[in-house]
């Protein structure tokens, strides 16, 4: 029995999708351990990702200080998405 064109494009979009959010994990993990801030509490000492804890503004102590949590999560879902539609369009055209 023939594998109707439907089910087949189902598959590989399932499968791109997939492989493109493994993608973005990774970049996502990468920046995190690299460029993404991190910033000492004045009050407890801990190091946090955020600009404030514990109510106080935080120092910068490492990383891009732009480069806070929600940008490095911005940057990695983006280019994941970027890549997958990029890739859907050179397979599919
Ligand atoms: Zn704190």
């Amino acid at each position: 029995m023939l594998l109707g064109f439907g089910q087949s494009m189902g598959f590989h979009n399932i499968y791109l999708d997939f492989c493109w959010r493994i993608v973005g994990f990774i970049l996502d993990s990468f920046l995190g351990a690299t460029v993404q801030a991190r910033f000492t509490c004045q009050v407890c000492g801990r190091i946090v990702e955020k600009r404030s804890h514990c109510g106080r503004e935080t120092d910068h102590s490492s990383g891009l200080s732009i480069m806070g949590n929600d940008f490095v999560n911005f940057i990695s879902s983006l280019f994941g998405a970027t890549i997958a539609v990029l890739f859907r369009f050179s397979l599919y055209g």
